[in-house]
């Protein structure tokens, strides 16, 4: 049926051309924009969340005091928790006797608390530099230092350090002022007892000292004031990673350290026999019961500290106070004042607590030094035999120092800001740092002290204020122009796909951009995006701020141009009937839930067996309404998801199982048997009528294929077989079975492209063309989870072929259940009686064909893993096809495995639309404004905080969804290469003539 000829146009064919040509080059213009908005918006995260604190410029703060020690011993135990290290042994004795006894007789103790990512080099950094892991290092995979920041060795003299190839040269590499060494990463070997590790730094220690009593160069570095020595001990991380921490080797390697430690104290006690050195031990992060580091559990961020030596105040009585929570929280979220358990033996002893990064102003501290210029960390004076006096001033030089870097960073916004706006709260610092010391210079040293502390933290919030200074600005003109961006979607949807243009404009108002209101706005667009640029200019912002706002403006301004089409949208949505607007809410709110739970299903992958057991009845329900003859067709529905429903309980990391892989070669085989046998059926079932070739159009050629076909799936099967038991025969894989697996695999993936063009035979002949690849790549339940899903699949197909066909089969358009269905996109105005007028529209439910499509997308990833298990994939689901290391081609590998369920739910979505016949590019565009709702829920998702798996995932999950546009549109093309044929009754031809023909195959391009 044609629209135009209705309305009695003569030369309708050429302006329905000149539109359709328009359309298709604004749709690539649109496709271009949306890949443009998600990857520079996608990029965005980055200016927001992975910025680095780091600012230059500051001076050194001087001390005011005399440094309490003339040299600093730091052993960092890599890997140590706190509780393994200070609990009794199963003999009741302490596991590090020599540390016990300093904390009970001579220094002081704590918990250092880590902050997450709880990894080597941000423990480290927040030792040793006194600032958290800078999160612009994400950018280079927290490898190397972004940027370059101070750190109390920089301070120093000069440093002498020994341990991990990881850790030292972050370090020491750039300074001149160190002499270091480390080992080769072949030491790490994960398999022996890698105590040896922290031998080998105690060792090159003890030769050093004994060496430099003979080299006169050393010696002259290591006297005088101001070093470091500085012991990495990786023995505990390694041993931990390998054994876990519970296990004897860890336990033992604690004691190891311990030894090591009161050797190297003995040894330097008698090379500087001055008593002017202090000690401090703690370690860079905790170990988990797994063997693993890096989120916020306390097993990972309680480390041990100890200090003692010169300027460090000896052990106190621990007092009741203690454990009474003040509501304050370490950088871990932990409460101050946590009771000490009694299996330390140290609950008489008094305790205190720091956050990792005050260990480096301690040590400055007792150098004397002034703190590392980025250090965010506040003096722990508890740990110190200062008199107050010093205390204060200690306190002090740290206020200023934390207090310099928040005013730098004023500063240099200040430069830059227009419309500039101070951190209010420290407005009077001048005042305060003059109260400070009118306090000290009257003895007021305990005010003095607080007064510090509390400008500490003050400077600390102003430091995050305008670390978050853009947040506002950036958050909201991004969430604005996806917003722009859905609704001009939207847009072009309802006037390019539904029945909405006809009823509603008049064709001289198709497009009002060369109307004056519509010449107004984009003036209007202009001159905003000009001065928002110059603003930005102005501020002095990165490049891509102008591609942010300037998205926005555009997008905004192109929907307002039109405003005789919101006019009349306006109009339609007013003149509404209460039936359409109840359809379009619950239309909207349905969406959304499902939405969101496939956002869950990110972090929750069990959502989709939920998901799937009320799919089944509801699927089976729908089509014995619409269909009441076939009662087979519901159940295998309702069966399809209830199996589909349970691999979602399944555990990502697939177990090895090679006879279920075997056995669902079989599953596949018998599976095709039956759509074979429901094709060649005289089509008589109103469900499958749409989509069976029937008998009569069998032909001979078309046999012999699927004969070969499921010939090719049973020597995939026979393959998996033979290639797993020459394995476990430790037989290797001859180069004549990789050859015949890369052959079947290839083969049997073109074989569909030769299949008859019948829906259900072509469908079959896909699922059994992909199913060689995918079980050749399997190693265990998911080989069954691709028999499922072609079920499921199926069931949709059946689903909507029922839908459909008891619609057509109600025949008049006036008929009940028509009515029923037909819910246009927007309310059609009154006077005009709905017929299905354009086919090929898109009708406000039929947005439920994009969000099955996007619920079966997801299901198809999820369904078999979730985003760890791809990232840490086996290798063994490819030793069928390559037995030597080769990233590249290994990659290819598991990316077609990823790839093959994808392609069948495109498929099936390709069928389905085939079977509505609706335009595949308006569902594409509908899929698009579906999954940006997702997209803008995990930019606010995206972490910088947390385990470097948490932040990694979260980075991932919202570059995914980004990539999505990108990513639908390569399926579509891909699957299209099968399916653009299909063969396929139209809705319009009496169910009794299934005559050959190619409906309006133009509409699928
Ligand atoms: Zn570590
Ligand atoms: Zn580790």
């Amino acid at each position: 049926m044609d629209l135009w000829a209705i309305k009695g146009n003569s030369n309708h064919r050429t302006t329905k051309n000149k539109i359709q040509m328009q359309r298709r080059w604004s749709e690539v213009g649109l496709v271009i924009l949306g890949v443009l908005l998600h990857s520079s918006y996608m990029l965005s995260i980055f200016d927001i969340y992975f910025k680095t604190p780091i600012v230059h410029g500051m001076n050194p703060e001087p001390l005011g005091i005399r440094a309490p020690a003339k040299r600093l011993v730091l052993f960092i135990a890599d890997g140590m928790r706190a509780d393994k290290f200070f609990e009794m042994d199963t003999t009741g004795k302490p596991r590090a006797p020599y540390l016990h006894n300093i904390m009970h007789n001579k220094g002081r103790w704590g918990v250092s608390h880590a902050r997450p990512p709880t990894e080597s080099r941000p423990g480290h950094v927040a030792i040793i530099a006194g600032l958290y892991e800078d999160p612009s290092a994400v950018t280079k995979g927290w490898k190397a230092n972004p940027v370059e920041f101070d750190s109390v060795f920089n301070r120093s003299r000069h440093t002498v350090a020994f341990g991990s190839p990881d850790i030292v040269p972050i370090f020491c590499g750039g300074l001149s002022n160190t002499h270091w060494k480390s080992y080769s990463h072949e030491f790490e070997d994960f398999a022996t007892d890698a105590s040896f590790l922290d031998d080998w730094a105690f060792d090159r220690f003890g030769e050093f000292l004994n060496e430099s009593r003979h080299n006169m160069t050393l010696a002259e570095q290591i006297d005088g004031d101001g070093l470091i020595v500085f012991l990495h001990l990786l023995g505990c991380d390694t041993n931990g990673h390998a054994h876990r921490p519970y296990s004897d080797i860890y336990l033992n390697n604690i004691n190891l350290v311990d030894r090591g430690v009161k050797s190297t104290v003995k040894v330097m006690e008698e090379y500087f026999p001055d008593g002017q050195t202090s000690y401090i031990f703690t370690a860079d992060h905790g170990m988990s019961n797994k063997g693993s580091h890096g989120d916020g559990d306390p097993a990972n961020t309680e480390t041990p500290l100890v200090a003692w030596g010169a300027g460090v105040r000896g052990p106190g009585l621990a007092s009741p106070e203690d454990d009474v929570d003040d509501g304050l929280r370490f950088v871990d979220q932990h409460t101050h004042h946590e009771k000490t358990p009694a299996s330390w033996g140290l609950r008489n002893v008094e305790r205190t607590d720091v956050n990792q990064g005050d260990i480096a102003p301690l040590m400055s501290t007792l150098l004397g030094l002034p703190c590392p210029l980025n250090s965010v960390g506040t003096l722990p004076v508890e740990f110190l035999a200062l008199d107050q006096e010093e205390q204060a001033q200690a306190m002090f030089a740290n206020a200023k120092q934390v207090l310099d870097q928040f005013l730098r960073k004023s500063q240099l916004k200040q430069a830059t800001s227009l419309f500039f706006k101070p951190f209010g709260p420290l407005i009077g610092y001048k005042a305060t740092l003059v109260h400070i010391t009118n306090l000290i210079a009257v003895g007021q040293f305990v005010l003095a002290l607080q007064s510090a502390q509390d400008l500490i933290s003050l400077a600390l919030d102003g430091l995050h204020y305008f670390q978050t200074y853009d947040w506002l600005f950036l958050m909201s003109t991004i969430t604005v122009g996806y917003l722009g961006w859905m609704l001009y979607i939207l847009l072009h949807v309802l006037q390019s796909y539904t029945t909405f243009p006809f009823f509603h404009r008049k064709r001289g108002l198709r497009r009002s951009y060369n109307s004056q209101p519509g010449k107004a706005v984009r003036f209007a667009g202009g001159v905003l995006m000009g001065i928002s640029s110059l603003l930005l200019i102005v501020e002095q912002s990165p490049p891509l701020y102008h591609l942010y706002l300037g998205l926005a403006v555009f997008f905004w301004t192109e929907i307002l141009t039109d405003i005789s089409l919101l006019q009349s949208i306006g109009l339609a949505i007013r003149s509404a009937k209460l039936s359409w607007l109840s359809k379009a809410i619950f239309a909207c709110l349905i969406s959304f839930l499902v939405l969101e739970l496939l956002v869950a299903s990110f972090f929750w992958r069990e959502v989709y067996t939920g998901v799937f057991l009320v799919a089944g009845v509801v699927g089976a329900v729908v089509v014995s309404c619409n269909t009441p003859d076939v009662s087979m067709v519901p159940a295998f529905v309702w069966a399809a998801c209830w199996f589909m429903s349970g691999f979602t309980l399944m555990p990502a990391q697939i177990p090895d199982n090679t006879s279920l892989v075997v056995g669902s070669g079989i599953v596949v085989v018998l599976l095709a048997i039956i759509g074979r046998w429901l094709d060649c059926m005289p089509s008589s079932k109103p469900a499958l009528q749409r989509v069976v070739c029937g008998p009569s159009r069998k032909s001979d050629k078309s046999k012999w294929l699927f004969l070969i076909q499921v010939m090719l799936v049973l020597a995939a099967s026979a393959m998996v077989w033979i290639t797993t038991s020459h394995r476990t025969q430790k037989k290797g894989l001859p180069i004549l079975h990789q050859f015949i697996n890369w052959s079947l695999a290839g083969v049997s993936v073109l074989l569909p492209l030769k299949s008859p063009r019948g829906m259900l035979a072509r469908l079959i002949s896909i699922f059994l063309g992909f199913a060689p690849l995918f079980l050749l790549l399997s190693i265990g339940y998911e080989a069954l989870f691709f028999s499922a899903l072609a079920m499921v699949l199926f069931s949709w197909v059946l689903v909507e072929s029922a839908v459909c066909n008891s619609i057509v089969q109600g025949g008049s358009t006036s008929s009940p259940k028509w009515e029923k269905l037909n819910a246009n996109f927007l309310p059609e105005p009154t006077g005009l009686k709905s017929s299905r007028v354009a086919v090929f529209s898109i009708e406000l439910l039929d947005t439920r064909i994009a969000l099955c499509f996007l619920v079966l997308i997801n299901v198809a990833f999820f369904g078999t893993g979730n985003m760890a298990s791809v990232a840490s994939f086996e290798i063994s689901s490819v030793y069928r096809f390559i037995t030597i290391f080769n990233p590249y081609i290994m990659g290819a590998l598991l990316l077609c495995k990823l790839f093959v369920p994808f392609i069948l739910v495109t498929c099936a979505f390709s069928a389905v639309t085939r079977v509505l016949e609706l335009p595949r590019l308006g569902c594409y565009f509908i899929v698009l404004l579906l999954s940006d709702v997702m997209t803008i829920h995990f930019f606010f998702l995206v972490k910088n905080i947390g385990s470097w798996m948490d932040i990694g995932q979260s980075i991932s999950h919202f570059g995914i969804m980004s990539a999505q546009i990108v990513f639908v549109l390569l399926l579509f093309a891909l699957s299209s290469v099968f399916t653009y044929d299909f063969d396929i009754m139209s809705l319009q031809q009496p169910a009794a003539s299934p005559a050959l023909h190619t409906t309006s195959g133009h509409k699928y391009k």
